[in-house]
């Protein structure tokens, strides 16, 4: 078969969600952020895996995103929507019973219009200039606001992954002036701030990266392995050159292995040389440009070539893979590709 395979491991999955529950308190519910697909794993059989776990909060990007949580989940847990409430959006809300977490005078305006006694959530800007009321705008709103009753009121880190930037104090105490004496649920933290300790954590954290695997969560399980099948083995002399622009040229007698799988399947081109696939634990690193569908891999130094390479495993995980290419894990995840074969254990 020559079809890369992606193993998710859900009881993986569920262990990071219980370990992040397990650093909050018993007054904070964990839920669980599956927008993008769940984080490119598959937002179905993600989110099963985190309502069996226990999680009974989700949290999506958009609306759409929504439906097929839904048919996943149920009709019991709450599912929040991070752009709030769209034009064209209304619908939707109703249909699926989302949480829409308005963000704006605008959807506000438009929330209590058109769904007036439908719930919902507010987003406070606290610095990071990317969603939610200022709070001049928070100022003016809020007895409004609050008359509606709204479920919950969050504001989202900007620095979380580093413990020691000054902003996350600067966010939290923004954010408590905001929210001072409010008796409404509130929430603030992502992965990195879940980590920051209590003081971050209020009524209701929203960790995504970290049940997937990737940083900031340093401990967590990995939940994805990938291999790929080498499809073609040849042997090249010095001098001769391996794949496109003839980018890499072979300076002694090489072993190379074609593999299947590329920049199409999410093994982005920038990762460029810098790649190490894996024969069990011994390296094998890249020799020439990433292919839309292959990779060619230096295997000069095995004495037998495996059917398979890994390309992410408990030699290389999704940051090491990151680092190699110059981004974070949060896009490796989120850009793995549809043609793998992808099996759930
Ligand atoms: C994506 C997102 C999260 C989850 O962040 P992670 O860093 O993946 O844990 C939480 N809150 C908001 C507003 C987000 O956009």
């Amino acid at each position: 078969m020559g079809t890369a395979r992606l193993k998710i491991d859900l009881g993986a999955l569920a262990a990071n969600w219980r370990a992040l529950d397990a650093l909050s308190g018993p007054g904070t519910e964990t839920g669980a952020v599956v927008k993008a697909d769940g984080y490119g794993l598959g937002i179905d059989r993600v989110a099963k895996a985190l309502a069996r776990a226990g999680a009974r909060s989700f949290f999506v990007a958009q609306a759409e995103e929504a439906a097929e949580l839904r048919h996943a989940v149920g009709r019991g847990p709450t599912i929040h929507v991070f752009s709030g409430h769209m034009a064209g959006d209304t619908e939707m809300i109703r249909e699926l019973n989302l949480v829409p977490l308005l963000n704006s005078i605008e959807q506000l305006t438009r929330h209590f219009e058109a769904l007036p006694v439908h719930p919902f959530g507010v987003q406070l800007d606290t610095g990071m200039n990317r969603l939610g009321l200022e709070p001049s705008e928070w100022r003016a709103a809020r007895e409004i606001v609050l008359s509606q009753k709204p479920k919950l009121v969050m504001s989202h880190l900007a620095c979380a992954d580093d413990p020691d930037d000054a902003m996350n104090e600067r966010q939290l105490a923004q954010f408590l002036e905001m929210t001072e004496g409010l008796s409404v649920p509130r929430s603030l933290s992502a992965t990195g701030g879940t980590l920051l300790g209590s003081d971050y954590h209020f009524d209701m954290t929203r960790p995504g990266i970290g049940l997937y695997g990737g940083l900031p969560f340093a401990d967590a399980r990995p939940v994805v392995q990938l291999s790929a099948p080498v499809i073609q083995l040849r042997d090249v002399d010095p001098g001769e050159s391996i794949g496109y622009g003839a980018a890499f040229v072979a300076e002694v007698s090489m072993r190379i292995a074609t593999v299947q799988a590329g920049y199409a399947d999410g093994l982005i081109r920038a990762m460029g040389e810098d790649a190490i696939l894996f024969a069990g634990d011994v390296p094998c690193p890249l020799a020439g440009r990433v292919s839309m569908d292959m990779l060619t891999v230096d295997v000069t130094h095995l004495d037998e070539v495996p059917p398979h390479l890994d390309i992410l495993s408990h030699e290389q995980g999704v940051d090491d893979l990151a680092n190699a290419a110059g981004t974070i894990g949060y896009e490796i995840l989120t850009s793995l590709g549809r043609r793998y074969r992808r099996t759930y254990v």
